[in-house]
């Protein structure tokens, strides 16, 4: 496994398992856990959810695949911008723990920017850190601007992470942000790392796989986890994908490979607005 030292000095698997749309379907619920459970011993410990995830459904199996095991996982969910107030990040915080059925998250993060004042949000997780229920606050979505804004506030420096939507077809964040945020030593998440399975349907993706003999999931990732304090937390809610996923850990582009995709997926030439999905 690689791993990612966040700015207090911990380290995270830089492969982390992502659980949107997890729990939304009775018929795959058993598999989803299964494959948590054998993320977990692969050593991917790093677990994504929110509680806007099918409105705690994805907490709540989340919950049950790291029943008794607990202790190994370093566990990230979020809170919804309408909730980030002084009185609502405590509530949500407390309704996430009692779905996720533990007593503490390691990594707390605002979902958006919302129409809450970030030093109201900023204080709210101060004391939930300091009462022992978050280890890590941190951000999601955030832009450049909003980034300097955040680190401006009294506590906002604390920030251990800004969760981004980055992958080699949404490159935007590497012109600007990606830099700042190195420097300040504040790790990226990068979801969708696979375009939500839309990058593996690219012909360039593709044929650029089969050339090199990975599968274009493992491409996608490989690139990703070659960047220095990045984490991709691709979902999946089925082993056989898990396990493909997985072999990303063992690829090492090399230098002509990386330059390959830069033409294929060339890199942002200014700056760009920060997407979402
Ligand atoms: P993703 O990880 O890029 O792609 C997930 C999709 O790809 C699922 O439909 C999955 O289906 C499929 N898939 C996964 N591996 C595959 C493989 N090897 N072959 C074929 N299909 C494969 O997209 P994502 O779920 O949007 O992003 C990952 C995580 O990031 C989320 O789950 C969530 O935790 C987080 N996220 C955060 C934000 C934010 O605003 N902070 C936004 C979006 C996502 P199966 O499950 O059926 O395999």
């Amino acid at each position: 496994m690689k791993f990612v030292t966040l700015p207090a000095g911990e380290q995270v698997p830089a492969f982390g398992l992502g659980t949107w749309n997890i729990g939304d379907t009775r018929s795959q619920r058993a598999e989803e856990i299964a494959t948590l459970r054998a993320g977990l011993d692969a050593g991917a410990t790093l677990i994504d959810t929110a509680e806007m995830y099918g409105e705690g459904r994805s907490e709540e199996l989340v919950g049950e695949a790291i029943a008794g095991r607990r202790d190994e996982v370093f566990l990230v969910t979020k809170v919804y911008p309408h909730n980030a107030s002084r009185k609502g990040v405590p509530a949500a915080c407390e309704r996430s723990l009692k779905r996720l059925k533990t007593d503490r998250i390691d990594l707390y993060l605002l979902h958006w920017r919302g129409s809450i004042p970030f030093a109201e949000t900023i204080e709210a997780f101060a004391a939930l850190q300091k009462a022992g229920k978050i280890r890590h606050f941190g951000v999601s979505n955030l832009d450049l601007s909003d980034m300097k804004e955040w680190w401006k506030i009294a506590g906002g420096q604390a920030v251990a992470a800004n969760q981004l939507l980055f992958n080699l077809s949404r490159r935007g964040i590497e012109f600007d942000l990606l830099p700042w945020l190195r420097e300040k030593r504040v790790p990226v998440m990068a979801y969708s790392p696979i375009e939500q399975a839309r990058l593996l349907r690219d012909a360039k993706l593709a044929a650029f796989a089969k050339r090199h003999g990975m599968t274009p999931a493992q491409v996608a990732l490989a690139w990703l986890l070659s960047k220095d304090g990045v984490i991709a937390i691709p979902k999946t809610g089925r082993r056989e994908r898990l396990k493909e996923n997985l072999g990303a850990i063992d690829v090492a582009l090399s230098p002509d490979q990386t330059k390959e995709l830069d033409r294929l997926f060339p890199p942002p030439a200014g700056p760009q607005p920060l997407e979402m999905l």
